[in-house]
């Protein structure tokens, strides 16, 4: 199958369904794809370095990067912090003609729809609703309330899955990504 190379994709999908994961794999193999880097006002957890993982922001700077316009789409994610993507690097990848990757969720996901609809939307889904419940209390990074926060979250998602114009359920994370490579049209080797 060849499909024309997309310039901008969006990767949505709920909670530790594996976003993350399968994006490393991609970048591993395609390092010419770029990963936008978004900007939230959620604490870092271990592990996690500012600019790397995220832009952690205070709720004051991310007021201002609304008010100026900086941000391509953003939402309150699972009902407590702002996440947002920084519109200034998308744009001067698209302008370089590099194919770039937001991993975002299902309202950011709606938002670039309407600012750029030529864009590829990709919903990750769980194998089943126990194999993400499983995946959110094994990766142990939230506490009991914030994992049901996610899951109601989830169930929002899921229901949206139709939006999209690609579904890829991460049953593997290596075949995932394969699937993946197809649907943005990346040169397979
Ligand atoms: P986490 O707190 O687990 O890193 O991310 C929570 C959720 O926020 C994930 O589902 C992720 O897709 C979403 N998210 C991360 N960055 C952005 C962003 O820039 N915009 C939007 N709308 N959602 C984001």
């Amino acid at each position: 199958m060849t499909t024309t190379p997309a310039r901008l994709t969006v990767l949505a999908g709920p909670t530790a369904v594996g976003k993350g994961t399968v994006s490393a794999d991609l970048r591993a193999r395609y390092p010419r794809v770029w990963l936008s880097v978004s900007a939230t006002t959620r604490p870092p957890r271990p592990g996690e370095v500012d600019g790397v993982h995220y832009h952690f922001v205070s709720p004051e700077k991310f007021d201002a990067m609304i008010e100026d316009g900086e941000l391509l789409e953003w939402a309150v994610v699972h009902g407590r912090n702002r996440y947002g993507t920084p519109r200034g690097p998308v744009e001067e990848r698209l302008a370089a003609g590099e194919p770039a990757l937001l991993e975002i969720d299902l309202q950011g996901a709606r938002q670039v729809r309407a600012t750029m609809p030529e864009a590829r939307f990709v919903f990750l889904a769980p194998p089943s609703w126990e194999e993400l419940e499983r995946r959110l209390v094994g990766r142990g990074t939230e506490d009991a309330a914030e994992r049901q926060r996610r899951l109601a979250t989830a169930r929002v998602e899921l229901a949206a899955e139709s939006e999209f114009d690609h579904v890829i359920v991460n049953d593997d994370v290596h075949r995932a990504t394969d699937e993946l490579i197809q649907v943005m049209g990346l040169p397979t080797r």
